[in-house]
């Protein structure tokens, strides 16, 4: 009996899903941050994907939708930062075929899909993936958040896309572990950081008994989670990545953009 080769040389499956933090669109340029030197060692550390499907929080619609391009164009959605940062391109493939594929998974598990024939990547996407695979070969799908809906909405999403993993598809959601623009650069008046740690601290603890319930219910339970995520838009891709898993989450990174963007990635194996 013939083996295939060409999985034996590439797959561990079901494939790990992982959640990053990708704090400001600067990360893609500063390479004394850790979290760039983190990335790049994350992506040839793991087996080598065969698609990879991105839940940013930065496409927020309300309907689940996928992007269904052929080659993605690179969406600088931030304004004032270093022009080199504008001329960063990260033109990976799509592939229409996952996407159609996906949103069959989303309406078996009664859920609705769209795919839009041409939206690009946003920074939330396209950063730490410019970092983990700069050769932007692997084909990207990216799907939308329904922030609207909350926690529980997207730990269904998650959970509608696991089978994917077990052909290869890499699962990334990105967002931050915390995301208080307000005190990006200090803390508020008569106020700490601390905060951050609190609540970074009691997720890593939530996630490493794999206590489902607790994450979902977050505002209601966190140290100051509505301090750390005043919208959840940067939270709720965690909830998508824990949902393509049955398994605790293992912290594999932390660090700290400004004083309120705590970096913290997690695999779920
Ligand atoms: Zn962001």
């Amino acid at each position: 009996m013939t083996v295939p080769t060409k999985l034996s040389a590439t797959a561990r499956l079901p494939h790990p899903v992982l959640f990053v933090s990708h704090g400001a669109p600067t990360l893609a340029l500063d390479a004394a941050h850790p979290t760039h030197a983190f990335l790049k060692t994350l992506g040839p550390g793991l087996p080598k994907p065969s698609a990879i499907l991105m839940i940013s929080a930065h496409w927020d619609t309300q309907v689940p939708t996928l992007t269904g391009t052929v080659r993605h164009d690179t969406i600088h959605d931030f304004q004032g930062f270093p022009e080199p940062l504008y001329a960063l391109h990260y033109p990976a493939p799509g592939s229409p075929a996952l996407a159609r594929e996906t949103a069959g998974l989303l309406q078996a598990a009664g859920l609705e899909a769209r795919i839009d024939p041409s939206r690009g990547l946003d920074h939330g996407a396209w950063v730490p993936l410019m970092l983990m695979y700069p050769e932007a070969k692997v084909p990207v799908v990216q799907l939308s958040l329904q922030t609207g809906l909350g926690p529980a909405h997207h730990l269904r999403l998650g959970a509608a896309l696991s089978s994917l993993r077990e052909r290869g598809v890499l699962i990334i959601g990105s967002g931050g572990t915390t995301h208080n623009l307000h005190e990006f650069f200090r803390p508020a008046p008569g106020q700490d950081e601390s905060y951050v740690k609190a609540f970074s601290d009691w997720l890593r603890g939530v996630l490493k008994k794999n206590d489902r319930q607790s994450l979902v219910n977050y505002r209601a339970l966190a140290p100051q989670a509505t301090r750390a995520h005043p919208t959840e838009e940067h939270f709720l891709p965690l909830l998508v990545a824990a949902g393509a898993s049955d398994t605790p989450g293992e912290r594999i990174h932390t660090a700290l953009t400004g004083s309120s963007l705590s970096m913290d990635a997690y695999r779920f194996w």
